[in-house]
């Protein structure tokens, strides 16, 4: 029996339904008296959102097997401890946030949602649309030069960027310049894209004075976690224009988001889709069952974190 934390797409949903019985926690109007009815029979999690507490309350618990790349909303550690498992859904949803990644740079240098707004509000019969900037020849910086991290350079580079890049480690293997520091980093580059993991090691690693580094003529995208920017210190900076504009998929309470950021024009906003699309989603669907089939049948399982 395997307990669902969140929706899932059909095709996934349906795929658990026809091997296990699935106990569906988001939908339950009281999730305590759910946990306590089947607690002594889940053997398996779908889905994110797990915490050591929880593991405890299922001494049955193998594995949890998260819909997701970005597994920081499961205790990975308090895993370990108890034995359990931990999968995620790699490579599958490269593209698709690359993609949009490269969409939110082209809409914020260009203005691209403001533009269609102007048109839509019958302003261009009025007035003219201001003059814009471009990609090309400019530097981007990537912090996380990882899997997406990686399809982004190679966009980039499309774009006639430079691209370098900012992590833990140098990649020698990569072309790209790498900066031990990422305040260094944001001093040198036009553009700063944020696509590392989020959790404690990353939290608001993009500061104050990182920001401030990128300065007013600097542009920020962020297509990882909301965590690891200083979300009120970039307020404050756009309002202010210290720093130039963002781009932002996701959000420190999303999908809560602060209200400062609807009066920016300086600013795109996007409600967390990096992988939104059919084919990523069913992708990544795919791979959360196949982890939990593969872990029942004893199999090696594809994408294994903890
Ligand atoms: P990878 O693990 O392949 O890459 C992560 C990169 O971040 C690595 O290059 C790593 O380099 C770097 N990194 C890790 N920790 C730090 C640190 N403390 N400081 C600096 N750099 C660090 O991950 P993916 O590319 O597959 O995914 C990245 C993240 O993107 C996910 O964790 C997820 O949160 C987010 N994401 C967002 C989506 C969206 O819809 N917006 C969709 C999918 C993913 P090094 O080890 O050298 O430090």
């Amino acid at each position: 029996e395997i307990l669902q934390t969140h929706k899932l797409l059909d095709r996934c949903e349906k795929a658990l339904a026809e091997r296990y019985t699935v106990h569906k926690l988001h939908e339950a109007a009281d999730k305590e008296a759910l946990i306590k009815s089947v607690a002594g029979k889940i053997r398996a999690v779908a889905g994110g959102n797990v915490d050591g507490a929880l593991m405890d309350k299922l001494p049955k618990l193998e594995i949890i097997a998260n819909f997701g790349v970005g597994y920081d909303s499961i205790d990975t550690k308090a895993a370990k401890q108890r034995n359990i498992r931990v999968t995620n859904t790699p490579n599958v949803l490269n593209d698709a946030v690359a993609e949009l990644t490269l969409g939110l740079m082209i809409g914020l240098a260009r203005r691209i949602p403001q533009g269609d707004q102007f048109v839509r509000q019958g302003k261009w019969p009025k007035q003219s649309f201001p003059l814009l900037t471009e990609l090309n020849g400019k530097t981007v910086g990537i912090l996380g030069l990882g899997r997406i991290g990686k399809e982004i350079a190679t966009r980039c580079q499309a774009m006639k960027m430079r691209v370098v890049y900012h992590g833990r480690s140098r990649q020698h293997d990569e072309p790209y310049i790498f900066y031990d520091k990422l305040i260094d980093m944001a001093r040198d580059s036009d553009w700063l894209v944020i696509i590392a993991p989020g959790g404690k090691g990353t939290e608001k690693i993009v500061s104050r004075q990182v920001l401030e580094a990128l300065g007013p003529e600097g542009f920020i995208v962020n297509v990882a976690r909301g965590t690891l920017i200083d979300e009120a210190a970039m307020l404050e900076l756009l309002q202010s224009k210290k720093l130039g504009g963002a781009a932002l998929d996701v959000f420190e309470k999303e999908p809560q988001v602060p209200e400062g950021f609807f009066a920016l024009d300086n600013v795109v906003l996007s409600p967390h889709q990096g992988s939104a699309t059919h084919q990523t989603r069913n992708k990544m669907g795919d791979l959360v069952v196949a982890n939990i089939v593969a872990h029942f049948a004893g199999e090696p399982l594809l994408s294994a974190v903890v």
